[in-house]
């Protein structure tokens, strides 16, 4: 008797915590979970009623139904309402409104989300949310008008443009590219005014055009076109040879003094040089050259530049080299600078005030200073033997920041001299001809000063 009692006692305990295992299984299983599915609006404060209202519903049991409606006044748009069969995973809507909603003219409008999960707590009902937001409708567009800029634009070049940008709810604008760069504008002169100088890339096609573009938090959008015209130029192409005594000198010794793998061939070697090294390196310069202050520009007062002293040209920019090794091309690059030479050490100069941003040795490029003359235009000089100069010093006009030299892929004495726009190598030549620069540059700010007077 004394044990059968003992085995009841003990089954009755079993089954006891199988019960509370069985409830706290369920308690905690996904099929009983107990939270509401999470709903987010991500439309917030304006909209214009056109762009598309971007929600999202997630729920860890998974969704069974949704709706979205539109209240405005008396009037009720539905924009959703789906009821699934089986959970359905995260759901990303972009709902747009029916056309006949446009003609809205109340001031405020009500987007009202409900979702409801699969879970099997609530008695098989299911956990349900509802969010509602209040929108305020804005359906006018930012004001986007050219005040003036360079006349044109050579292929490799730069150009300005000002124009005026003006909404009570904006979010961005900036100047865009048929390239898909954007270029960030700073204020100019008076309030609503801005300037940005803007580059045609010369490694691209032969067709170039530039849009102004405001945006404004409701969603409107407004596209402009910049008035410049732009003139396409053929640049260099060369066909370089390459001989195994060039190869085995200071390619090899650059892409072992950079870690390339002793086993590499000749070829491999070169291609580490001219495609990754090159590449790491622009990349350096492009994130350093980027940059563009928020400071109110006035003017421009930028001197031609001419930082080597009695130099000749000894390579083009927008030079093109097609480099083949016994009759096979083997890898390609652009030159994008202008490479000076005069005696060797020789001081380099800015003509312009300046801010040295970076000052230390960037592989191909060797010791290189980079300077910083405002309007995000830069200046950067490779190949230096000594640097003169120190990330974070101010230079003053004709200071010596530099001497010439070898250092980097470089074969003789020689400074290779860039000029960028906003992470863009640029036409150096443009920038070392006081008339380009008048005509092109402070002329066309000139006259919008001018201009904004008028108003
Ligand atoms: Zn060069």
């Amino acid at each position: 008797m004394r044990k059968k009692s003992n085995f009841g006692s003990m089954m009755v305990t079993v089954v006891f915590i199988g019960i509370i295992g069985g409830v706290v299984y369920l308690y905690n299983s996904v099929m009983f979970e107990r939270d509401v599915p999470k709903i987010e609006i991500e439309n917030a404060g304006y909209w214009n009623l056109r762009a598309p209202l971007k929600i999202n519903i997630d729920d860890a049991s998974g969704l069974m139904e949704y709706k979205v409606t539109l209240k405005s006044g008396d009037e009720v748009f539905e924009l959703a309402n789906e009821q699934f069969l089986s959970p359905q995973g995260k759901q990303t809507l972009e709902l747009k409104t029916p056309k006949r909603a446009y003609a809205l003219k109340n001031k405020e409008v009500t987007v009202s989300v409900e979702a409801k999960d699969a879970s099997k707590w609530n008695f098989f009902a299911g956990n349900s949310a509802s969010k509602q937001i209040t929108l305020q409708i804005d359906k006018k567009r930012p004001y986007v008008s050219t005040i003036a800029s360079s006349y044109r634009i050579i292929k490799g070049g730069s150009a300005v443009v000002i124009f005026k940008a003006q909404d009570d709810n904006m979010e961005e604008f900036y100047v865009e590219t048929n390239f898909g760069k954007r270029f960030k504008a700073q204020p100019f002169y008076k309030e609503g005014y801005y300037v940005t100088l803007i580059a045609w890339p010369v490694t691209t096609e032969k067709i170039f055009s530039a849009y102004i573009i405001a945006k404004d938090s409701a969603g409107n959008v407004t596209k402009s076109k910049v008035p410049v015209i732009p003139y396409s130029k053929t640049y260099k192409y060369s066909r370089i040879n390459l001989s195994d005594n060039f190869l085995n000198g200071k390619v090899s010794e650059l892409a072992y003094a950079y870690g390339v793998e002793d086993d590499a061939d000749i070829i491999g070697r070169f291609r580490y040089v001219n495609e990754d090294m090159r590449k790491s390196n622009e990349d350096v310069i492009h994130e350093l050259t980027s940059k563009v202050s928020d400071t109110k520009v006035n003017n421009f007062p930028i001197k031609k530049m001419y930082p080597l002293k009695n130099a000749q040209v000894v390579a083009q920019f927008g030079d093109h080299r097609v480099y083949s090794y016994q009759g096979e091309q083997v890898s390609e690059a652009y030159h994008l600078g202008l490479d000076l030479a005069s005696n060797a050490m020789s001081p380099i100069k800015s003509q312009n005030p300046a801010t040295v941003t970076f000052a230390e040795e960037n592989g191909i490029y060797g010791n290189m200073p980079v300077l910083y003359h405002g309007l995000g235009l830069y200046t950067i000089y490779g190949h230096c033997s000594t640097l003169m100069v120190q990330e974070g010093d101010s230079v003053r006009s004709n200071e010596s920041i530099a001497k010439t030299g070898r250092s980097g892929y470089a074969m003789g004495d020689h400074l290779h001299f860039g000029v960028l726009v906003q992470g863009i190598e640029v036409r150096p030549q443009e920038w070392m001809d006081q008339d380009w620069i008048r005509k092109s540059i402070t002329d066309p700010m000139r006259q919008a000063r001018k201009l904004i007077n008028q108003r």
